[in-house]
């Protein structure tokens, strides 16, 4: 499942800094369909800091960061901040000294965090599901993976409960550098973005290649659920188990982050958002794969959206975006599904991902007719085969 949401970057910060930061004003009420901002969190460690900002529905939103004194400011537009939320926090750590929200004008919420931490050492992402519908994470310190999340839980995030972890597709880091630099990070676990990527060369053919397939969720975190309670976790489970035996029978070396009903991070389902996703890019970055696959099942609020669509990171190797081209063709192929085209993305799998990579969603789980089509075996096997297709296209004759 994924929501719809647009990064937009803030271009002039002398625009910002000309702009008192939390106005004291009363823009009256919310407007009809604007998002709620209904809380405002922050935990910290000795190695983090984590402010989360919950809200009712996703959002679009701008990071910019202002220096003397250093602040990390982020813009939700759209939004109407909630009478209840604690509008300044102390947060007195030696990562962020205070974060405020307030109005910043009708239609706009504004966050700012004092901090002197640079673009390495601060994340700032959005997840929906599980706590809060949508929910905006900055992190700020050690963000490196080996260290992520793992001291900081919110207690409504805690294990145990199946609304533990939001979708794992919408973790989106917008802004920044997202990750800790090379000498920063012990063992194989880097968080490297794909910009970083040279525009790989591959033999034509499946044969001999790498290939890493995600099952998207599992475990705790069922994804979407359809209306006759279909999850899409084990719709995406199936297909991905039919992709790794026809790219199997195919010559390709085939790792799957899972082939059962579980979650991928040895934590299980007291890891956070990031360590699960992030241990399913380990899975393909430590095995050198050639190419990594997240198969996912959309949903929307209303019933009648339908259709394939495939997504690449936005500041990914062009053959990232071959990628999600071919495998949404293939899949649109033989499904005979709706194509809603090859779009770009902040997905955490597709980011941290150091190979061309995309993330397909192969059907609306949330429409009645493709829920059925998609808990068939038909559906199945000819989403599995029109993957493959994608990615046989992809490498060449
Ligand atoms: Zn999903």
């Amino acid at each position: 499942m994924v929501r719809f949401f647009i990064m937009f970057f803030a271009v002039c910060t002398s625009f910002l800094l000309s702009i008192p930061v939390a106005q004291a004003a009363d823009f009256g009420d919310r407007v009809a369909d604007m998002a709620e901002i209904n809380g405002l969190r922050v935990s910290s460690s000795e190695k983090k800091v984590r402010v989360v900002v919950d809200m009712d529905k996703s959002v679009d939103f701008t990071v910019s960061a202002l220096s003397a004194p250093g602040r990390v400011v982020v813009n939700i537009p759209g939004a109407w901040l909630s009478p209840q939320v604690k509008k300044n926090m102390d947060i007195g750590s030696r990562f962020a000294g205070r974060v405020r929200i307030a109005q910043f004008d009708k239609n706009t919420v504004r966050i700012v965090v004092e901090t002197g931490m640079g673009k390495d050492n601060y994340r700032i992402f959005s997840l929906s599901g599980g706590a809060s519908p949508y929910r905006i994470v900055m992190d700020f310190g050690d963000i490196g993976p080996s260290s992520a999340g793992a001291e900081i839980k919110f207690p409504s995030e805690d294990a145990g409960s199946t609304a533990a972890r939001g979708t794992q597709e919408s973790g989106s880091s917008v802004g920044t550098a997202p990750a800790a630099a090379a000498g920063n990070v012990s063992g194989g676990t880097a968080a490297v973005p794909a910009e970083e990527q040279p525009e790989p060369a591959f033999s034509p053919g499946i044969s001999g290649k790498k290939i890493t397939i995600d099952p998207g969720h599992g475990g705790s975190d069922s994804g979407a659920i359809g209306p006759t309670g279909v999850t899409e976790k084990s719709v995406t489970l199936r297909v991905a188990m039919e992709v790794q035996r026809l790219l199997t029978a195919a010559g390709a070396q085939v790792y799957m982050t899972r082939t059962a009903d579980v979650e991928v991070s040895p934590k299980r389902a007291s890891a956070t958002d990031d360590e699960e996703l992030q241990a399913r890019c380990d899975i393909a970055n430590q095995n050198q794969s050639d190419l990594f696959l997240s198969i996912h099942m959309d949903s929307f609020t209303t019933s009648d959206a339908r259709g394939t669509t495939g997504y690449y990171y936005a500041k990914g190797t062009a053959a990232g975006q071959q990628l999600a081209d071919a495998v949404r063709a293939g899949v649109v192929a033989r499904l005979g599904t709706e194509s809603r085209g090859t779009k770009s993305c902040n997905f955490y799998v597709v980011k941290y991902t150091r190979m061309p990579a995309t993330l397909v969603e192969l059907a609306f789980i949330s429409n009645a007719a493709e829920e059925k089509l998609m808990n068939a075996d038909d559906g199945i096997h000819k989403a599995a085969q029109g993957i493959v297709d994608g990615i046989g296209n992809f490498f060449g004759k």
